[in-house]
């Protein structure tokens, strides 16, 4: 049985001392709920979700990794570093870091060995541009990015692997997939982990939608047999559509 999981990304937004008062209103507000929340924040902010929420029930991580161990990196967070802030999952291979920072599958896959080392559960993000959709490439094109993001890769436990399916095309641009098409290509992921792992593994393995999740259209798509919860830019900023979401879930 997979946990859905509502992983809010709040890319670069939020001070330490706005993260702060964030956290602490989620806690007074949240209700119980099913699915996992996970905020994945600016590495300023870590310190801050360490102190207000490590053992609640909270999981937080960041947005990125170095592909390195140690030393002369200048600007690099190790993932020794985020294991040592109490992270428990780090986002690697977003279209925005693979557009902007040219962020290469091998690249991707190497930080997602550094996390996997230093017990951090990566959530490895794939996706086709509009292109490919159009030009009816969309599998091949993801499924291509997830083989070289995950070269190498060897996570051991289906817990401690998340895949996040964003078409570059949704993210942001209030174009959301259908929850058909969305759950046709996580229906595709997941045959795909079968091969490259085992069955079993695929079975276990979470795998997010991204690309405007919104409280209006989440419960349709969390409810997809294959989509297991979301990773979530926008509406995980304000927390009263934050919590709808996890309600959604
Ligand atoms: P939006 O939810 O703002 O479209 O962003 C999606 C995303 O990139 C999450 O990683």
């Amino acid at each position: 049985m997979r946990r859905t999981l509502v992983a809010g990304n709040w890319k670069m937004h939020k001070t330490p001392t706005e993260a702060k008062a964030w956290f602490q209103e989620l806690l007074r507000r949240m209700p119980p709920v099913s699915a996992e929340p996970a905020l994945m924040v600016p590495f300023t902010a870590l310190a801050a979700a360490q102190e207000i929420l490590a053992g609640t029930g909270v999981a937080y991580g960041a947005q990125d990794v170095s592909a390195h161990l140690e030393g002369a990196y200048t600007g690099e967070v190790s993932a020794r570093m985020l294991e040592d802030l109490g992270c428990t999952y780090t986002i690697v291979g977003h279209s925005e870091r693979r557009q902007y920072h040219g962020e290469s599958d091998t690249l991707v896959a190497q930080k997602a060995k550094r996390l996997l080392e230093h017990s951090i559960t990566p959530i490895l993000c794939v996706g086709e541009p509009i292109a490919a959709r159009e030009a009816g490439n969309a599998v091949a094109y993801t499924l291509s990015q997830l083989e070289g993001s995950l070269e190498g890769v060897e996570p051991g436990s289906p817990d401690r692997l998340v895949i996040a399916y964003e078409p570059v095309w949704a993210i942001g641009t209030g174009k959301t997939a259908t929850p058909q098409d969305a759950e046709a290509m996580h229906g595709e992921i997941r045959s795909w982990l079968a091969g490259r792992y085992s069955p079993g593994f695929a079975e276990g393995v979470r795998v997010l939608y991204g690309g405007s999740v919104k409280p209006d259209n989440a419960a349709a798509l969390f409810r997809q047999p294959n989509i297991d919860g979301g990773l979530v830019g926008g509406a995980s900023l304000q927390l009263d559509d934050y919590l709808k979401l996890l309600e959604a879930a």
